[in-house]
């Protein structure tokens, strides 16, 4: 059984704790007070744990339940930072309402870490021996660059991994990845009348855009992968000239791609320069460079493997009904561990508002999520 006061109880303190990752938003609090928070918390569930500071005010928490037999070791995993509050009348009240409880994180994915503390509280309190190892770990960052996640991978190797990402109680078996290029056409300074000196870098990137525009379209309608939809293109940022009157020297962009399963880092920057060096037959002066900015890869599991059959089996049993499988359109943690050689699946709560300004999650799923997590360990 698991102790669901507890779990709203502990949901409660851990959204009225600020943990909005200080990269995305002045004034967040970082990790390091929801992280004592979990730490006390797993200690007085009788679990190992160790507080590792990353970064100053950045931390992970690993909590580790020994097995005593020679089962594949499992671990649960949640990010302990929410994005930004801007925008939001009172993200940090945990106010409870119909059966959902509000604030930023609720969702994403603090009612996931009230889960997985009930998760150890039972296991304590009913003097459960597993047959492997669980890891419960929580990590800094997820909502920016991921320091928490690279950084555990170096402490923990799990066989099997479970991160609990906000799912509506789906199983999630494959995401998308991203990348992110810079590219920088550089022009000719010149007074805006000495039209035979200057070499305009705007005008050039406007070129530019209208190919990478045609490319978008292609993506979009030639690379599709079954869960997670189409791959998909565009231009967050422009940038370019100095001032009226003066020929522009200088454009720059970043280029952001949503790659799906299968899909090579290599075969868009081939793409990518493929169109740079068209514009430069067409155009002597024409002058670009592409430069790698972030790279992260799509993610994708076997729904045969034994982590997702297992996941499935618990679902089954605990919901009494058979699960759906689904696949998310933004980029988790999960592909850090899945490079790492973790056989990885995402599963989480029911709720809405990821990342908007009303954000909850449903209670019930909290504790479905817990049941189906402790089941999971347990066989
Ligand atoms: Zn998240």
């Amino acid at each position: 059984m698991i102790d669901k006061d507890y779990m709203i109880d502990t949901l409660q303190k851990l959204v009225q704790i600020n943990s909005v990752n200080p990269a995305l938003e002045k004034g967040g609090g970082g990790e390091a007070e929801i992280g004592r928070f979990i730490y006390r918390e797993m200690q007085n569930h009788g679990v190992d744990v160790e507080l590792d500071e990353i970064e100053k005010g950045r931390v992970n928490v690993t909590g580790r339940i020994r097995g005593s037999g020679t089962g594949k070791s499992l671990m649960i995993n949640a990010h302990m930072d929410t994005v930004g509050v801007e925008g939001m009348s009172d993200p940090f009240s945990g106010e409870i309402r119909n059966g959902k409880l509000y604030g930023r994180g609720a969702y994403d994915m603090k009612g996931s870490i009230a889960a997985m503390l009930g998760v150890a509280k039972s296991l304590k309190e009913n003097n459960v021996t597993l047959n492997r190892d669980l890891f419960l770990s929580f990590v800094a960052d997820e909502e920016y660059e991921s320091i928490g996640a690279e950084a555990l991978v170096k402490k923990v190797r799990a066989d099997e991994a479970i991160v609990a990402e906000p799912t509506d109680l789906k199983i999630c078996t494959a995401h998308r990845g991203f990348g992110i290029w810079k590219i920088t056409v550089t022009g000719k300074t010149a007074h805006g009348g000495n039209h035979h000196l200057g070499v305009d870098a705007n005008m050039h990137m406007g070129l530019l855009l209208a190919e990478l525009y045609s490319l978008a379209e292609k993506v979009q309608q030639e690379i599709h992968h079954p869960l997670c939809g189409p791959a998909s293109m565009h231009v967050p940022l422009v940038s370019g000239g100095r001032s009226l009157f003066i020929y522009s020297n200088h454009c720059e962009i970043h280029v952001e791609r949503r790659t799906v399963p299968g899909e090579s880092r290599d075969g868009i920057e081939r793409d990518l320069e493929g169109i740079i060096q068209k514009l430069k037959q067409r155009i002597p002066a024409f002058h670009a460079r592409l430069e790698p900015v972030i790279w992260r890869s799509p993610y994708e599991i076997d729904s045969g493997r034994p982590v997702v059959r297992q996941l499935h089996r618990s679902v089954e049993s605990v919901m009494n009904a058979k699960p759906e499988y689904i696949g998310h359109t933004w980029w988790e943690d999960s592909a850090i561990f899945g490079d790492a050689g973790m056989e990885t699946v995402v599963m989480g709560p029911k709720g809405g508002g990821i990342h908007e300004e009303v954000e909850w999650v449903e209670l019930e799923s909290v504790f479905q999520l817990a049941e189906i997590f402790l089941k999971t360990a347990e066989e």
